[in-house]
């Protein structure tokens, strides 16, 4: 396993502007913030991503951000907020301790998102086809 950072966090060998913690989670503000009150949700107990999370700890987790949500969208002011997991280096991660970004969002806060791409309806249904015999 990678070096750990927000186990440290967890065991408060680090320090962090924790927001938010219960039994099974723990919530402080990004280091490096996409806007401010940018927090991330973290499970105590460890999974590496959603690839191999339990239903039990994925709970825990939307509970928190479920709880934790609005308050940071007041505390800052925020008009919206993106909640987003980056799964594997290709997606963004690189901290292999699942967690959920709270990014709250400004009206033209010039964040811009990820671009669209075409695809043929021949291509989507080539797509579907094979996404829906790997769930079966
Ligand atoms: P990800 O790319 O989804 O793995 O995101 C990891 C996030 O963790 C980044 O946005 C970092 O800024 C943030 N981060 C890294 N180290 C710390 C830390 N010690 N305290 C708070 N946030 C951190």
């Amino acid at each position: 396993m990678e070096d750990d950072i927000f186990e440290k966090i967890i065991k408060r060998e680090i320090p962090a502007d924790i927001v938010y913690e219960d039994n099974n989670t723990i919530a402080f503000l990004d280091i490096r913030p996409n806007n401010p009150g940018h927090t991330l949700v973290v499970p105590k107990t460890h999974a590496r991503n959603i690839f191999d999370i339990d239903d039990k700890t994925l709970d825990s987790l939307m509970h928190t951000v479920r709880r934790i949500a609005a308050p940071i969208r007041d505390a800052v002011n925020a008009d919206g907020m993106n909640i987003i997991i980056n799964n594997e280096r290709a997606a963004g991660q690189i901290i292999f301790h699942i967690h959920l970004h709270l990014i709250p969002r400004f009206t033209d806060d010039g964040l811009k998102g990820w671009p669209h791409k075409e695809c043929t309806p021949n291509e989507a249904s080539a797509i579907a086809k094979k996404i829906r015999a790997k769930i079966a």
